[in-house]
């Protein structure tokens, strides 16, 4: 039998990413007041609000009017200011925390400069690093294939990580900065020994994107020496299975289906714990 080699995504399949809570907000509060904002409640409250409904909105979620309302805010004035990054990439990153947590702080009428702005993130990020655990299964599972040395990889989304022009208001997007600051958060990964070139971070083009996964795919295929069966799992159909069937994946399974709201396409497998495979 071809053996299997496997491909995972990290954020919500391996470790708890993706929602923030109160004890985010209140480091990114602290952070806001100790660079000097004096609203920074104020901010924070409606960072905290708008991130919500976007991430809702992103998830299919039914939004009220009020909150569609601020939603299309959002996105439009996104677009805006993060025009040149659209320009050259075609698509945004919407998912930064700087050009939110920026548009939050101006609809209470205060302007953030870019190091108030990188300053409070990574306290924001810090603070999500630090609950990120590793899910039950996930941890004995790595730590299974690192001992029997059965070669696998990790896919993963770019945090999007942008740097703002005082000058213009616009914000700048490097793929390579983006990419080393996910790398640095994922550290409890390579502390395990998972090697870095074995992680592979979606920027500049992130998930949906086939890219990331195509180029996973082909350093496998270059580095293995036998033809193996190529297994994506992840815990989004659209975002990890349906991007890794385009780029060729042979199989697909689905870990942690309460994240998923949509219906799940046919030939997609589904497991609800890793010690399955
Ligand atoms: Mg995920």
């Amino acid at each position: 039998m071809q053996k299997s080699v496997y491909f995972l995504d990290i954020d919500d399949c391996l470790i708890k990413t993706s929602l923030l809570g109160k004890t985010h907000f209140d480091r990114l509060s602290i952070s806001l007041r100790q660079n000097g904002i004096q609203n920074y409640s104020q901010i924070t409250q409606e960072f905290g609000l708008s991130f919500n409904i976007l991430f809702s909105r992103h998830q299919g979620k039914i939004l009220g009017k009020m909150e569609q309302s601020i939603a299309d805010f959002y996105l439009s004035r996104l677009n805006e200011v993060e025009k040149p990054i659209i320009d050259r990439y075609g698509d945004i990153k919407r998912w930064s925390r700087e050009a939110i947590l920026y548009i939050a702080a101006e609809r209470v009428d205060t302007k953030l400069n870019n190091a108030q702005l990188q300053s409070s993130v990574k306290a924001l990020w810090d603070e999500i690093t630090t609950h990120a655990d590793f899910y039950p299964d996930a941890l004995p599972f790595l730590k299974k294939l690192l001992v029997i040395k059965k070669p696998f990889y990790l896919i993963t989304s770019s945090d999007n990580r942008l740097t703002l022009s005082d000058t213009t208001g616009l914000f700048h997007y490097d793929p390579q900065y983006s990419k080393k600051l996910k790398m640095e958060r994922l550290d409890k990964f390579t502390k395990l020994g998972i090697p870095t070139d074995h992680i592979f971070i979606a920027d500049p083009y992130d998930k949906p994107n086939p890219q990331i996964f195509s180029e996973a795919l082909n350093f496998a295929r270059k580095k293995l020496d036998s033809s193996f069966l190529s297994v994506m799992i992840g815990d989004s159909v659209k975002s990890d299975l349906l991007p890794a069937k385009k780029a060729g994946f042979e199989k697909l399974i689905l870990l942690r289906r309460h994240n998923q709201t949509e219906n799940i396409p046919e030939g997609i497998k589904i497991i609800s714990t890793l010690s399955q495979l």
